[in-house]
C-alpha cells in the first residue's frame, strides 16, 4: 500500500520559470549583459537538475543555444566545465532573489503561477496519504509559496535544497522520517533523471507531463518505463491503480 506521496515542487506545482528568467536577467544585467530570449530560456529549463543548472540555462540561452536539439548528457557537461562559473553563479540568483522578495514580496511572487488544479488534487490525497515535498529549492520559498497559496504541507514534510539537493538521498530521508519503504512511496516529478535513481531504490515513480520536459525526455521516460501523467486530475486514479497492485 501506498503512505507517502513526495511531490517535486518546480514543475509539478508552481510554474516558476518566468520567476527564474527574471531573477537571472537581473544577475545578468549587472554584470552588463542582456538576457531577453524568454521562450528560448523555457526550452532550456527543461534541463535543470540543480541549483548550479541554473547557470547553464542563462548562459547558453545567451549563446542562442537550440536547445530542442541539445540532451541532458550534453547540458550536464557543460556544467561540469563549468563548475566555478555555475557555482558563483547560483549564489548570485539566491543572493539576488532574496534581494527581490525583501524588496516587495508580493511583486516577487507574482512571477509564479501555480498548475491548474493541482491545489485541489493535494488536498483530496493529503486526507489519505502522508504529502511531502521534494524539491532542489530553497526552504524559505517552498514555504512561503505554500502559505501564500493555501497548500496545507507541513514545514516537517518540506525536504528542500538545504537538506539534499540529491532526490535519492531525500527518498532516504523520508523513509528514515516516517518508517516507510520505498515501495510505499509514489514520487511525483518532471524532470526524467530525478525519477530514474529513484525508481532504482523501489519507489513508485511517474513524469509529470505538464511540467519542465520536451519530447526526448518524455521518450527517455518511457523507455525506462516510467509512467506519464499528463493532467494533475489524473494522479489519484494512477495511485489507486498502484494500490490494487
Ligand atoms: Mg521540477
Amino acid at each position: 500500500m501506498m503512505k507517502v506521496i513526495a511531490l517535486d515542487v518546480d514543475g509539478v506545482i508552481l510554474d516558476s520559470v518566468h520567476e527564474n528568467f527574471i531573477v537571472c536577467q537581473k544577475v545578468i544585467e549587472k554584470k552588463g549583459r542582456k538576457l531577453d530570449d524568454e521562450n528560448r530560456f523555457r526550452k532550456g529549463r527543461n534541463f535543470l537538475r540543480s541549483s548550479l543548472s541554473m547557470y547553464g540555462i542563462a548562459e547558453l540561452t545567451l549563446q542562442g543555444k537550440d536547445f530542442d536539439k541539445m540532451n541532458q548528457e550534453e547540458f550536464d557537461k557543460f556544467i561540469v566545465e563549468h563548475k566555478n562559473e555555475s557555482r558563483q553563479f547560483a549564489n548570485a540568483f539566491h543572493a539576488m532573489r532574496k534581494i527581490l522578495q525583501d524588496k516587495d514580496y508580493d511583486k516577487w511572487f507574482a512571477l509564479n503561477k501555480i498548475f491548474p488544479g493541482i491545489k485541489n488534487v493535494i488536498d483530496k490525497l493529503s486526507k489519505k496519504f502522508l504529502i511531502v515535498v521534494i524539491s532542489t529549492k530553497d526552504f524559505h520559498s517552498i514555504s512561503t509559496a505554500f502559505d501564500r497559496i493555501g497548500i496545507g504541507i507541513k514545514k516537517d514534510n518540506i525536504f528542500s535544497k538545504e537538506i539534499s539537493e540529491n532526490k535519492v538521498d531525500q527518498i532516504k530521508n523520508i523513509c528514515n522520517k516516517f518508517a516507510v519503504k520505498p515501495e510505499e512511496i509514489f514520487f511525483l516529478d518532471d524532470q526524467p533523471k530525478h525519477l530514474e535513481g529513484v525508481k532504482f531504490l523501489g519507489v513508485n515513480v511517474a513524469l509529470a507531463g505538464w511540467g519542465y520536459n520536451n519530447y526526448m525526455q518524455k521518450a527517455y521516460a518511457k523507455r525506462l518505463g516510467i509512467p506519464i501523467i499528463d493532467k494533475s486530475d489524473e494522479l489519484e486514479e494512477v495511485i489507486k491503480s498502484l494500490n490494487k497492485k
